[in-house]
């Protein structure tokens, strides 16, 4: 029989990019206008807990540490199969950089308790750092897998293909581990059929959520206030600058031959270098 193995999947709420909802005029985020999303890049790390979980047993958690709407993207993990969800929410955290979000998550995850492995997706699409992972590596005092592109687990061991520079490397580690999810991982799976029922169930009866997600601050997991939120960041954004957009209009061919679309997209690129000229 499979052994059970209790599964950490870090996910963060980050803003819609595709959306223009929440942009200010020089390019800044207003978060709290912005549609959001689950990060895109922690989709490939929540494929690698349920897999893992479908292939060796065991039961996922998710974790997250923001805003209270960021329960939205827990209840969006439980849709797709995840047991149960953590939100550390505190007004405490605002203005947190990177040192300060690390060592906010790896007090939630201290407080939430015994892990075999912790996924995290490679990088956000906000912050975009690809920091929180190894930072919670180091305080938790894991070995790291970064930019994995598989991962099983062998006679109780973990074993991982990760991307290196010009080619892929074969590692091995005893458990417990933290390992980042490259984009070259299996793209997420639909949600599974028990997980959006549950979902649907919440919705109509929100006093069950605490069954499944637990929503915690500073103070329940035992965090120093002094060393989150602005307070705990040395980090300081100078300025910011918008940059332009790169690149000209798209043009769409539609509705000829091959042959023919061939020909039109060479007879517009030579007329337009010869305006140009
Ligand atoms: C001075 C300063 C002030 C800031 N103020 C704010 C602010 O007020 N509000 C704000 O939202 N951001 C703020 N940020 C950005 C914030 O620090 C980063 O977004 C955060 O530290 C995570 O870094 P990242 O987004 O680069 O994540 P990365 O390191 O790129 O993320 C890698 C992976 O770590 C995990 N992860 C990252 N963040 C979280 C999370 N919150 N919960 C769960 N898992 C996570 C995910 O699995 C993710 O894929 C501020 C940054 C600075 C420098």
């Amino acid at each position: 029989m499979a052994t059970p193995y209790d599964i950490f999947v870090m996910v963060k709420q980050v803003p819609d990019q595709g959306s223009k909802a929440g942009i200010n005029p020089d390019g800044t985020i207003d978060r709290a206008r912005a549609k959001r999303m689950l990060n895109p890049f922690d989709r490939y790390a929540l494929q690698a807990a349920l897999y893992t979980k479908k292939t060796y047993g065991g039961r996922v958690t998710a974790i997250s540490m923001g805003p209270p709407p960021a329960v939205e993207i827990l209840l969006e993990c439980l849709e797709h199969g995840v047991d149960r969800g953590v939100l550390l929410s505190d007004r405490r955290l605002a203005a947190s950089d990177t040192l300060a979000t690390a060592y906010a998550l790896y007090k939630t995850i201290q407080h939430v308790g015994h892990f075999d492995v912790i996924f995290c997706g490679l990088q956000t699409t906000d912050g975009d750092t690809a920091q929180v992972g190894p930072q919670l590596a180091e305080r938790l005092d894991l070995p790291q897998v970064t930019y994995c592109e598989d991962f099983q687990i062998r006679d109780g061991k973990a074993q991982a293909r990760r991307i290196i520079e010009g080619g892929v490397q074969f590692v091995e580690s005893e458990l417990p581990l933290l390992v980042t999810v490259a984009n070259s991982y299996h793209p997420l799976e639909y949600k599974s059929f028990k997980g959006a029922w549950r979902v649907q169930k919440l919705a109509r009866n929100p006093e069950e959520m605490g069954k499944y997600i637990q929503t915690v601050d500073l103070d329940i997991i035992g965090a120093d206030p002094e060393r989150c939120g602005l307070k705990g960041s040395p980090t300081i954004v100078a300025a910011t600058e918008k940059v332009g957009e790169i690149g000209g209009n798209c043009v769409m061919h539609e509705g000829h031959s091959p042959d023919e679309l061939v020909a039109e997209v060479i007879e517009q690129a030579q007329l337009k270098e010869f305006l140009i000229a």
